[in-house]
């Protein structure tokens, strides 16, 4: 099973000076930054995938510069994304139209001869067709029944699409391999969508519109699939946001998902920051502890604003906090105190009162409880990843997107590793044992 990384420029600075807390100044972003693959010395993904909507061009605003989007067409995605060395030469670049970026228009910006076009001459080795993301799913509806008559729509531009761009690859004699995507409204209408990509030819398809669905959801789309389809076509799953549930989902001969789940969870989750390797085949998670600059956070800048603190305590009490963690990561100071200092500077943050103030509420107690493990357990020392040697405690210290992105590209090493494990456990087990396991799609 192939793990492909979503990338949206994913990048950060390896001459960051935690200390001082920035880059030198005359840092040039994306020229002098590191991707995942440049930071750890390999790549953490068996491929990419670049949406167009993420380059973007005069329809859609992209994530990239306009003068990066020229640099991308110019030369390619393997260049562009420094992964045209032979130890990379490998990895697979997957295409798509990033069909969210235009979901609310009536139809996609793109022709499929575009893509096709855009797909080929760009270098990628696999591209998805343009589809149209179908809104109101609905698992309890058998075969074709419900869909609304924009999901129809949709789903009937989705499949003209696919036909048209299979054959303008092929008529252009194209280097990429084409991926029929499937959009649906139900487990049926996403079989019936399968089932005439395969008609139409395509041996490979991926499923779209999978973001919000559920992992039970996702399972039963996969079940109506397989049954739709020969055992010999390959499905991939895109913008798999479940990813680490994906043991689980191993009875659906899954060939490929991308997902930015590792990276993004970094800093986006609540609680599960940090991943590990951990007992029985799972993943381990920790909380990365929260010091937010205080003149650059909006939460404490308000509070300021409002008078509730003045700005100068803050960064005393960040000072504090920071001082406090590097001098706990060298054994030089105490846990308890280290949490205190810590705690103290979330107050404001948690509970927008100082710590005297609110000592022992349930926000804050429970904060204690996350950190107090991450503190004791020291995670960061147990990662032998280049992130992590040279980063050591800023790698969990939610701050800024230097630390941040650090701990996603950590993350990402270790989710590599552990599919790498989850497909050695599979190889092992016997195919009749597999077969048991085909398809039991959850309510
Ligand atoms: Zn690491």
């Amino acid at each position: 099973m192939k793990f492909i990384f979503a990338d949206s420029l994913d990048y950060v600075d390896p001459a960051f000076d935690f200390v001082a807390d920035r880059s030198a100044a005359d840092r040039q972003p994306y020229w002098d930054d590191a991707y995942p693959h440049e930071i750890l010395g390999y790549a953490p993904y068996d491929g990419v995938l670049v949406s167009r909507g993420i380059v973007g061009d005069h329809r859609v605003k992209g994530k990239y510069t306009a003068s990066q989007a020229r640099r991308f067409s110019l030369v390619g995605v393997r260049k562009f994304m420094r992964l045209d060395k032979p130890e990379f030469a490998h990895l697979d670049i997957f295409g798509d139209c990033g069909a969210f970026t235009y979901v609310q228009e009536e139809k996609p910006p793109y022709t499929p001869l575009e893509m096709a076009e855009f797909y080929d001459e760009c270098g990628f080795t696999h591209g998805c067709s343009v589809d149209h993301i179908i809104f109101d799913f609905d698992p309890a509806l058998e075969g074709m029944n419900g869909g609304s008559e924009d999901a129809k729509q949709r789903f009937d531009i989705t499949l003209e699409n696919a036909d048209a761009f299979r054959r303008e690859a092929r008529a252009m004699g194209a280097d990429f391999e084409p991926l029929g995507v499937i959009q649906g409204w139900s487990p049926g209408s996403m079989a019936e969508g399968a089932r005439r990509l395969v008609a139409m030819g395509y041996d490979y398809l991926a499923l779209g519109g999978m973001v919000p669905l559920k992992s039970p959801e996702i399972k039963r789309c996969l079940a109506a699939i397989r049954d739709a389809v020969p055992a010999s076509t390959r499905l991939h799953i895109l913008g798999f946001a479940k990813a680490d549930d994906i043991d689980s989902f191993h009875g659906y001969d899954i060939a490929s998902f991308d997902t930015t789940s590792p990276l993004i969870r970094a800093f986006k989750d609540a609680k599960q920051n940090y991943y590990l390797p951990g007992e029985d085949l799972a993943l381990r998670y920790y909380t990365s502890i929260r010091v937010p600059q205080a003149i650059e956070n909006p939460k404490l800048q308000r509070a300021v604003k409002k008078g509730q603190f003045r700005a100068e305590d803050l960064l005393r009490l960040e000072g504090l906090a920071l001082d406090s963690l590097r001098a706990f990561d060298r054994g030089e100071a105490e846990l308890e105190e280290t949490l205190r200092h810590v705690l103290v500077y979330s107050a404001p943050l948690v509970e927008e009162r100082a710590f005297e103030d609110c000592e022992g509420s349930t926000a804050l107690a429970r904060l204690e409880e996350r950190y107090r493990i991450t503190l004791t357990e020291r995670p960061w020392t147990q990662c032998s990843c280049a992130i992590c040697r040279d980063a050591s405690i800023d790698v969990i210290i939610f701050r800024g997107s230097n630390r941040n992105k650090r701990r996603g590209i950590h993350n990402l090493a270790v989710y590599k590793d552990h599919i790498e494990r989850l497909d050695l456990k599979r190889a092992i087990i016997r195919p009749d044992d597999l077969q048991c396991r085909l398809c039991p799609a959850e309510s």
